[in-house]
């Protein structure tokens, strides 16, 4: 038998997809925070306090809305557990995880001999994937014919899909959806806390589910947030579903909603105090920040990224705010692998595309300042340059400098 020494892991520079960077706030609140058990009464607090800054941070009334232990999946696999077996379900998938999320909807919704037949990936009948080139994002008009043709029960979207870095439309899924009586379903893992949105202005999506370590910030793995609206649970409540941890009643149970309002919680499983009060202090800073100033932010950060490796030679095929997804230029097509690897080596962590075609990625969760962008930009620069790029790396960056400059200008900040 070996007995390790103890687990030391460096602090990087976490400039990919997700994880982002957790405030020292929230790691400060998961160290200090003394032992006591699920049912103490400072941790139920706690979670009544978090469930409702929840339904804030989500922008929504639906009783039905708190947390899921664990990761953006295991939230993701609470909102899918209604789907039951021979439900017509109509999927969109434009990239790796929207093709997982399909992959799960799939399993719940084959046959005992669909399942059989290909235990990993099965193909049950009545799930129609409609697959949309990587790259692409998935329109209103694509929504509106697949539901018009298929008429489903369900139909699923993810809001931003983190492998393409795609923004899809949320309206028009939403749209769709009441125009042909769907029941919606959404992955808002890399929205939720970067985007501003409500909820609760698209009615006819039904279940939402989000993760910890994205918008949210709270990688000490605590809880994917998840809201579901009456319609839903409803649902629920009179056809049932095959989980008793992911089952949407009784897992919010503990949160302190019972039969659909908000009362004493009740045991569902151990939660833990440290995850709780983790959670807790990051909902009050995304709060405090103000999830409108956070989505101006992402939104200014990210222009400036997307200018500098514009500069590069680089090409930018995504549209989402706390993500660049890029081809690198001609002369250096083929070494993303190397050179992502090359940058991880030295504690630069971003990231490839986890699906064909192979892009680069590159991340901002948290990093939401003129130093941490300017440093991502260098970093960035000399890996290329490594590679046997040929741009002039000080002319890089004094765009990126001119960059903030006119916009602090154009703003009033400086003049
Ligand atoms: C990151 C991500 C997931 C998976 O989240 P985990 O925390 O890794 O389980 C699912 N969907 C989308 C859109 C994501 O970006």
């Amino acid at each position: 038998m070996t007995i390790y020494p103890a687990l030391e892991i460096p602090n990087t520079l976490a400039a990919g997809p997700g994880p982002g960077n957790t405030d020292p706030r929230v790691l400060e609140r998961f160290a200090q925070t003394g032992v006591a058990d699920h049912m103490q009464k400072d941790v139920l607090r706690g979670m009544i306090e978090a469930k409702e800054m929840l339904r804030n941070v989500f922008g929504t009334e639906n009783t039905y809305t708190f947390g899921v232990a664990g990761t953006g999946f295991s939230g993701l696999d609470c909102i899918f557990s209604p789907i039951l077996p021979g439900d017509k379900v109509v999927v969109f998938v434009n990239g790796t995880f929207s093709g997982i999320d399909s992959l799960t909807i799939r399993m719940k919704a084959s046959s005992r001999e669909e399942l059989a037949a290909d235990p990993i990936n099965p193909q049950p009948e009545c799930v129609t994937v409609i697959n949309v080139p990587h790259g692409q994002s998935v329109t209103g008009d694509m929504i509106n014919t697949a539901l018009a043709e298929y008429r489903p029960m369900w139909a699923f979207m993810a809001h931003w899909e983190t492998g393409s870095g795609r923004i899809n439309d949320l309206q028009g899924f939403n749209d769709a959806c009441e125009k042909y009586n769907v029941l919606g379903i959404c992955d808002v893992v890399s929205s939720l806390g970067v985007d501003y949105f409500r909820i609760d202005d698209y009615p006819a999506i039904v279940a939402w589910a989000s993760c910890p370590q994205k918008g949210i910030l709270c990688l000490p793995l605590t809880y994917a947030p998840v809201s579901f609206s009456d319609k839903a649970i409803n649902l629920l409540a009179r056809r049932g579903c095959r989980t008793y941890v992911h089952n949407p009643i009784l897992e919010a149970r503990h949160w302190g909603i019972i039969e659909g309002r908000d009362a004493a919680p009740s045991y569902h499983r151990t939660h833990s105090c440290y995850a709780v009060a983790a959670f807790h202090e990051a909902l009050r800073i995304l709060l405090t920040y103000t999830l409108k100033q956070k989505a101006a932010d992402y939104n200014y950060h990210e222009k400036a990224l997307r200018h500098a490796v514009t500069e590069m030679g680089c090409e930018v095929t995504s549209n989402m705010t706390s993500l660049v997804v890029l081809n690198l230029p001609a002369e250096l097509a083929g070494l993303e692998k190397e050179l992502v690897a090359d940058c991880r080596a030295e504690g630069f962590c971003i990231w490839p595309t986890l699906s064909e075609p192979v892009q680069i990625r590159i991340g901002i969760l948290n990093q939401l300042n003129t130093e941490s962008i300017t440093k991502i930009v260098s970093l960035f620069a000399d890996a290329m340059i490594d590679k046997g790029a040929g741009f002039n790396k000080n002319e890089i960056m004094y765009g990126l400098k001119a960059y903030y400059e006119n916009e602090w200008i154009s703003k009033g900040i400086v003049d």
